[in-house]
């Protein structure tokens, strides 16, 4: 009992006050910013998962590798910001000279309360690690009321890791008929967004995205736990 109570005040308080508010490292590749001057068409020769078009960087594409910064560094460089989420596909676009994401539009009703399933889809487990953690004491996700839930018929949404591999398309189609509606589907990570790095893999079926859309995509490979506490909690509107 004493060890236990020792313990106890040896940890101290290990929660992060304000992970909304929280500064990260500055090492961190986050949200990036593009230099008008940027030649994009040399960038996506660069990069492996071909994630710059005509318009910009594809943060639902970006596997944050750092390649295209370390080579151009006056092109383009990654921000210590984990607040990368968007409720809108084409908001993950990052045009040059952007300073910050577009807002994430709250879905009604669910500021104090949010229950997610997590379907894990194929993909090598760190997103999944990340999402774990987002719960831990650090972050502690739960303090906002989100919780990931053993059972789909207990959550209000699905939150996919991986690039649905053909052995995960039916469990992923089966939870997905198992939540009652109305149900949300979140993608996390760049494998969910895009296929990531497996995204040319002939193993991959990711026709249920064709049927079903998103209302929350968080990018990164592996997620940043507080990238996912930040696009959750302005997903359900809370204060
Ligand atoms: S950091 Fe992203 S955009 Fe840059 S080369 Fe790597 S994957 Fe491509
Ligand atoms: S996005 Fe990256 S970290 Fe996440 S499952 Fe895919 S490969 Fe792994």
């Amino acid at each position: 009992m004493f060890n236990l109570i020792k313990a106890r005040i040896r940890h101290g308080y290990q929660a992060i006050p304000n992970p909304l508010k929280t500064q990260i490292h500055p090492s961190f590749p986050g949200r990036p910013s593009l230099s008008g001057k940027a030649d994009l068409e040399a960038l996506n020769r660069l990069c492996p998962v071909s994630a710059f078009e005509k318009k910009g960087l594809d943060l639902g594409k970006c596997v944050f590798c750092g390649l295209c910064e370390r080579r151009y560094p006056d092109w383009i460089c990654f921000n210590p910001d984990f607040k990368i989420a968007a409720d809108k596909r084409e908001n993950l676009i990052i045009t040059p000279e952007q300073a910050t994401m577009p807002p994430i539009q709250a879905i009604k009703g669910f500021k104090h309360s949010f229950a997610m399933r997590n379907v894990s889809a194929g993909g090598c487990n760190a997103c999944e690690l990340e999402l774990g953690a987002s719960n831990n004491v650090n972050f502690d996700i739960g303090r906002y009321g989100i919780e990931i839930v053993a059972s789909p018929r207990h959550a209000d949404a699905v939150i996919v890791t991986g690039p649905i591999s053909k052995n995960m398309a039916d469990a992923l189609h089966a939870t997905w008929q198992a939540t009652p509606q109305p149900r949300y589907l979140i993608l996390c990570g760049s494998c969910a967004i895009s296929g990531g790095v497996f995204s040319n893999s002939v193993q991959l079926d990711r026709s249920f995205l064709s049927h079903w859309q998103a209302c929350l995509y968080i990018p990164g490979c592996p997620v940043h736990p507080l990238s996912i506490v930040h696009g959750i909690h302005s997903l359900m509107g809370a204060k």
